[in-house]
């Protein structure tokens, strides 16, 4: 358990690492505004979806069933963006991956859910291209013995969790 918990946060720690990067190279979607009704989301998801083929792992907070359609929905706290983050974008598509290969239905899109506002994003085909370069380059660091930060935001390396050992903080 300790060992998947470290991996979904390392993915999480990689995907906001690399997320300004990527989307300026895939043209990610910005993700569009709509409303959504918590009530009829039902429970939250319990077990999380995984995919041995690829590696992955991941649990979207809710599923929910439209039209036929399973699409994922993540909740996030705090301020709500302008636009939804690249690395949640990221994590959005990797659960609509999830769904796909363990129900056989691909997701049109899938929702960021932030307190005040909610984002649908399309998961095209881009977008899905995006998030396996992203895995496979995941897959390739995972053998080097160190990574370089790709960023240069103080502010990110406050709220990290690995500020007390890393060498390359910025605050
Ligand atoms: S503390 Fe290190 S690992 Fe964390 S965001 Fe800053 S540079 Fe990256």
């Amino acid at each position: 358990m300790l060992y998947l918990s470290l991996a979904l946060l390392l993915f999480a720690l990689f995907l906001f690492w690399q997320s300004s990067k990527q989307r300026q190279e895939a043209g990610l979607p910005g993700g569009r505004v709509i409303y959504t009704d918590m009530r009829a989301w039902g429970a939250p998801l319990e077990q999380p979806l995984f995919d041995a083929k690829l590696g992955l792992t991941g649990k979207p907070d809710y599923l929910v069933e439209q039209k036929g359609q399973i699409i994922p929905i993540e909740v996030k706290s705090g301020r709500a963006p302008e636009a939804p983050y690249d690395s949640h974008i990221y994590q959005l598509a990797a659960y609509c991956l999830l769904v796909e290969k363990t129900y056989g239905k691909r997701p049109p899109y899938g929702i960021v859910h932030y307190p005040t506002r909610d984002f649908a994003v399309d998961y095209t085909p881009a977008l899905e291209s995006a998030l396996l370069d992203l895995l496979a380059e995941m897959r390739r660091d995972e053998t080097r013995a160190e990574v370089d930060c790709s960023h240069a935001e103080p502010a990110r390396c406050r709220r990290c969790g690995f500020r007390n050992v890393c060498d390359q903080k910025l605050a």
